[in-house]
């Protein structure tokens, strides 16, 4: 297995020491009072978002405060129950399959590995990952979402696209200790600053030691900013030196005046 650079390593430090600054609270935001709630609440924020499921939950884990209480409800009525969150049959579903096979083989606690975590009905490496870095304080490996999957890849962490590949990938780089708060940060800034549509490099506290900084293209340019472009195209050449890149230099890291 090739050994990570130590450049790549060391950026990876800088960006976890950076984006702490940033995020200095950052913590999964979905609302959990004990492991298994945080459990049944990121298997619902699949395909919705945070505040929908902590509004679902705060009514769920009322009406159904444990894992026996999950297992014995009906699939009709948890498909009501967690409607608002979408897909809500196969969430209904996996909930009360999982529950089961917590009652039935964990007596009603939710295991503390990833090995018997991933067997259990709708739990991947990330849910697990989830439960065990936020709930447990168990550090097994590294959240990897539709945010860190991109971030992992614009900051140049990964080539892979495969979750399990990108996880393998930043485990060698990122130190053990700060796995779960590095995700937790890197999601952060996926939701706030690099979105996946429109990053805002120009205020992005990674700017510039970020690979992609340079390669993401501004917004298109404006009508009224076309024709004050056209209108400068017809004047003659300024006696600046040209700022193309020649073969030879280094590249240089774009950077947008605005705001
Ligand atoms: S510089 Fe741009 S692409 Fe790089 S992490 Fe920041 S927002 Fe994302």
């Amino acid at each position: 297995m090739p050994m990570p650079r130590p450049n790549l390593k060391a950026r990876a430090v800088e960006v976890n020491q950076r984006l702490s600054h940033a995020y200095p609270d950052a913590r999964v935001e979905l609302d959990f009072t004990n492991p298994f709630e945080l459990l049944i609440a990121t298997i619902l924020a699949a395909q919705s978002t945070h505040v929908r499921v902590n509004i679902v939950t705060k009514g769920l884990f009322r009406k159904y405060p444990n894992a026996q209480a999950f297992a014995n409800a009906s699939q009709v009525e948890m498909e009501v129950d967690v409607k608002q969150t979408g897909f809500f049959r196969n969430k209904a579903k996996a909930v009360i399959a999982c529950s089961k096979a917590i009652v039935e083989r964990h007596g009603g606690e939710v295991p503390r590995t990833m090995a018997e975590l991933v067997e259990l009905p709708g739990v991947g490496r990330k849910t697990a990952n989830v439960v065990l870095g936020n709930a447990m304080n168990i550090e097994a490996g590294i959240i990897v979402d539709t945010h860190v999957t991109r971030l992992s890849g614009r900051l140049g962490f990964t080539k892979h696209a495969d979750p399990v590949d990108i996880e393998t990938d930043l485990m060698k780089i990122v130190p053990k200790g700060e796995w779960t708060k590095f995700a937790n940060r890197l999601i952060l800034h996926g939701r706030r600053i690099c979105i996946a549509r429109k990053p805002d490099c120009p205020n992005c506290v990674l700017n510039d030691i970020c690979p992609s900084a340079v390669l993401i293209k501004a917004d298109p340019p404006s009508p009224a900013k076309s024709r004050a472009r056209t209108a400068r195209s017809a004047t003659p050449p300024s006696p600046t030196p040209s700022r193309t890149r020649t073969s030879g230099s280094p590249p240089r890291r774009r950077r947008s005046t605005k705001g």
